[in-house]
Parts: structure tokens; sequence; C-alpha cells
């Protein structure tokens, strides 16, 4: 076994680089276990880069393994995003794919073995008896009365409860430890209950249903796991891991080790929270462009590359903390100046008229594609007569550092000519409607011969010849850094979408597929949402051009 030099180095591949040197491993498998109840977010992209990645270096293999034993809240749907989301990100597993559900069988076994070995009792206290019984963080917990039933009566009712002869809550199977354990989880913890309740995939076979502490460890000792990556708050259950394998299975037993889980700035990820932000309204589906959904992310414009790389910087600790959503822009914004396109796109039209450009005349001047790589190549754009330009690029009475359009002033069209602005044309009202202007033929591509400078560059496309667009801006779905801290709804960002409607691009852009990202020259990353129709463009705005986390943090 290698480890990859590349890779940075954290205290969970200590650990491994230790189980491997020592000889207490030969190798490395670790897993993904997503419960089915929901769409993947970000903070799982760290656990799936985290998992698949050390798969990966150590030449070991990962497991995508649902964790499907609430038979309330799983879906199909659910489980088809979720490999979706995982290939998408660039990780494979291969053929191991696994239900905890598939282990059912198996894990009825050991709850029985554990029966027999006096471990596991059938209780009947209600849900509200069982919480006084268990007794405070500083006193401890009270026996159940039916803690010391024989191990002949315990298996009859496990059996019984099996069969469906009980109804949901009138009893449970518990783990028999320690009821004076200063760790909670340690006082006799359920490990099934019942829930007459179909099954997506083992149907009406089950009544009974194993809990996530009894299922996650044995399945996977089940499928010879070696290091179980999990986030902090589940150090208190690791007691509980390690005590039910002791019972029922053979060593090595994989050794659970917990990470602190992503928390980041300006919006939430618990499923639980995303599911009601969409069952409220504030969002329309889980792949809303807002969400830190991946499907959310992917829909906005983000690259698997960009994540994968956040994931690598934010590295993995023992404390939580919040991560500054700024960071995984700046990712996404290296990758995309790298590799997108870039094109010209106006998003709140200004006419312009050429007063001195012949009508009915097009030339088609050459533009480049990408500054950042030579490879990218140039495209042809088409000038006329009449432009559009920014509405925000011309002010009548423009402040002394404002550079770009203004009576009298000349600014250049990118790739093109000097402009000068002769006129200002208003509506009865008064709103600036068109500009006249006057170009000078001699600036062709952008410079004068006589060495005149102007100071204001500005993104144009032809009237006749760009192409109708929707454009969607978006902003932080809430106004605070943690939305957690108060009500939720309160801080909501009303102002999380704004929607153009008569943006115009580019004619090159007439023939884009879902998906495909550009960069519109001075607006920033936009990407193709699927919401586009042959009639009419649709784009995200998938980040601005100004990087607050390079510039904030002096990075
Ligand atoms: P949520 O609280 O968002 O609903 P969860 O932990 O219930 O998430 P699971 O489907 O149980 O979601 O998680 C699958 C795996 O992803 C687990 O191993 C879990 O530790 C990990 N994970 C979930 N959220 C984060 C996060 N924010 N940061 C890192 N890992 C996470
Ligand atoms: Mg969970």
């Amino acid at each position: 076994m290698s480890t990859n030099a590349a890779a940075p180095s954290n205290f969970i591949r200590a650990i491994i680089d230790e189980d491997l040197a020592s000889g207490k491993r030969s190798g490395v498998v670790t897993r993904f276990p997503p419960e089915p109840n929901g769409y993947l977010h970000i903070g799982h992209a760290k656990s799936i880069c985290l998992n698949f990645g050390l798969a990966r270096d150590y030449g070991g293999r990962c497991h995508l393994r649902f964790d499907d034993t609430n038979p309330e809240k799983e879906e199909l749907e659910y489980i088809r995003s979720i490999k979706e989301d995982v290939r998408w990100l660039g990780f494979d597993w291969g053929e191991h794919e696994y239900y905890a559900s598939d282990y059912f069988e198996q894990l009825y076994e050991f709850a029985v073995e554990l029966i027999k070995q006096g471990k596991a009792y059938v209780c009947h206290l209600t849900n509200e008896e069982m919480r006084e019984y268990r007794g405070t963080l500083t006193e401890p917990g009270k026996d159940s009365p039916y803690r010391d039933r024989s191990v002949e009566e315990n298996l009859e009712l496990f059996e019984k409860m099996r069969r469906g002869e009980f109804g949901e809550g009138e009893c449970v199977l518990r783990a028999k430890i320690d009821m004076a354990s200063p760790n909670v989880v340690m006082r006799d913890p359920v490990l099934y209950r019942i829930k007459k309740m179909e099954h997506h995939r083992t149907g009406d076979k089950w009544v009974i249903y194993p809990m996530y502490d009894f299922t996650h460890c044995l399945s996977d000792a089940i499928e010879n796991i070696t290091h179980s990556i999990c986030t902090l708050e589940f150090e208190n259950n690791r007691p509980l891991y390690e005590w039910i394998l002791e019972q029922v299975y053979p060593e090595p037993h994989p050794q659970q080790i917990e990470f602190a889980r992503l928390n980041l700035s300006y919006t939430v990820m618990s499923k639980r929270k995303l599911l009601d932000l969409i069952n409220r309204g504030v969002i329309d589906a889980w792949d809303d462009p807002r969400l830190p959904t991946i499907s959310g992310l992917r829909r906005r414009g983000y690259t698997p590359a960009a994540i994968r790389d956040f994931c690598d910087r934010i590295g993995v600790a023992k404390t939580n903390s919040m991560v500054d959503m700024a960071l995984l822009e700046h990712c996404l914004r290296e990758d995309l100046n790298q590799n997108a396109e870039r094109r010209l796109a106006v998003l709140r039209p200004l006419k312009v008229v050429i007063e001195n450009y012949p009508e009915g005349e097009v030339e088609y001047l050459e533009a480049q594609n990408n500054p950042q790589d030579p490879d990218a190549g140039t495209r042809l754009v088409p000038f006329s007569r009449e432009i559009y330009i920014e509405r925000e690029d011309f002010m009548e009475d423009p402040p002394k550092k404002f550079f770009r359009l203004a009576p009298g002033r000349e600014v250049r069209l990118r790739f093109a000519y000097f402009i000068t602005c002769t006129d200002v044309i208003k509506d009865a009202e008064g709103n600036i409607v068109e500009i006249r202007a006057t170009y000078d033929p001699e600036t062709k591509g952008g410079s004068a011969p006589d060495g005149r400078k102007v100071k204001g560059t500005l993104h144009w496309v032809s009237a006749e010849h760009s192409v109708p667009a929707e454009v969607r801006l978006y902003d932080h779905l809430f106004t605070v850094e943690d939305p957690n801290e108060g009500d939720i709804m309160d801080n909501v960002n009303p102002n999380s979408l704004e929607i153009l409607t008569d943006a115009r691009v580019e004619v090159n852009l007439a023939d884009v597929e879902v998906g495909e990202k550009f960069q519109f020259e001075r607006q920033g990353y936009f990407c193709v949402d699927p919401d586009s129709t042959p009639e009419r463009l649709v784009f995200n705005r998938t980040v601005s051009l100004r990087d607050t986390w390079s510039k904030v943090k002096g990075n």
C-alpha cells in the first residue's frame, strides 16, 4: 500500500498509515452511507471526497451503502438522485452498491444472538417511561422492570414482535448494557422497534426495523469496512458501535473515526430543513440553484472539479467550524477562469445607433475565446449599425470617476471600434430609450492609430444579430451567516433571485446545450439552465467575477 504524495495529510490518513504499518490492516475499505431521505448536499460531498479519496489513494475501495432502515422516509427518487450525484462528482463504487435493508435477516439473527447471550431484552415501557428511566447527564438511569426476563421469554417475545403480534409502540428490543453508564447512549439503547409499514425494498416482510446504531456497525462489519468515517456527533455512539461488534462479530472490527461536519455560511444543509424550505414554497425544488445541494450547485453551474478542489482545501478536522461560502465560489472561479469560454451578453439592454455606420452592413469581428487558454481560439462576432450596450454603462450626467459612455465621451467597444456618444433619445416620461453615436473606422480591433486612449471598454451585441435570453441572477438564500440562529424563516433573503427577461446574447450562443458554461465578459460566469427552450434561452449566473475571498482574506 502506498499513499498518494499529492493528497494533503490529515489525522485520518495518519491513523490509516499506522494501521497499515502495524499490520492491523492489510488494505483500506471505506463507505459512503447516505440515508435516502433527501438529496445530497455539499456536506455530503465532503464525506464522498474523503471516503472515495481514501479508497483511491490507498488502492482500496469505497462502498455506496444506502442506510435505508427507516421505512417512513425513504423514496426511490432519492436513491436515483444520490447515485447520479456521486457519479457526477467523479466517483465510482463499481459493483459495491449495498442496502442496509439487504441485511435485515442477518441483523435479526445478530439480535437473537444477543438475546441468547443474555445481552438484549424485550421492554414494554412506553416512550415516556423510558425517558424517565433513562436518567440525565448528571444522574444515572433506573433499570427497566423487564430487564431481567429469561432468555427463553425474550426469544419468544422477540419472535412475536417479528410476527406482528404486538402493535406499534407496545414494545422494543433493547441492549442490556448499563443504566448507570456516564454515557447516556450506553443506557440500554433500543435496538429494534415495531413499525407496521411497507419498506421500499423489503415490502411487507418486516414489521420490526433495526435502529441506526445497531444497523450501522454490523453493516460495516458485514462489508469488511476497515475505517468507518462519520461526523463528530456520533462520537458518543462509538462505545455502542464497538460494544455491539464485540458481542456478536469476529475481529477485526471496523474502526469508527469522527471528523467535523462541513458548515457553510449563508445557507443551511440539513435535509430536514431543505425539505421544509421546499414545503413552504421558499424554493421550488431540491435542484434550485440557490441551494447547497449537489443538484442545485450543478444547475447553478458548479463543476465537479471545483467542488472536489473545495473539499480538498477545507480538509478534515476534529472541531466544527463554519466555512466561508466565498471560498467555495473562489474554487469555482479558478476552474471557470481556466475553462469557460468568453462571450458577449447584455443583461439590461440599451440601444445605441451608430449614425455614421452604413445601414444594412454587417462585419464579422474576431474575438478571443479564452485569454487563459491559447488553444481555445477565436470566433467571429457580428457588428452592425444598431447595437445594445448595458444600461448601467451609460450616464447622462456622470460623476468624475465614471469612465464609461456619456454625452461627448469616447469609449472602446470590445473587439470592435471606438464610439462617441452624440445624442440621447428619451420617451415622453424622460426615460432614456436610445443613444446616438458615431464610430471611428480607424479604430477597428480596439486601438487608435494616432495613439489616443479611452478609459472604458464596453461589451455589446449587435441588435439584429443577437438572441433574446432570460437571465437569472442569484444572491445568498439567507441574509445572515448562520441562518439557524433565530427563526430560519426570518433570515430568508427576499432578493435571492432576480429574473431579467429581456437580455440579449451574441449569436454564437444560439445553439448552446443545457449545462454549458461561459464567462459573459464583465458580468460573471453563466450556465445554460434546463428551462431553456429552442425559442428562449435561460442562463443562470453561476458566480460574479468579483472574488471576495482572495481580496478580503488576502489569499
Ligand atoms: P443531514 O443532517 O444533512 O440530513 P445526514 O447526516 O442525516 O445529513 P446522511 O444521509 O445520514 O445525512 O449522511 C451520509 C453521510 O454524509 C454520513 O456519513 C454523514 O456523516 C455525512 N455528512 C452529512 N452531512 C455532512 C456534513 N455537513 N459534512 C460532512 N459530512 C456530512
Ligand atoms: Mg442521518
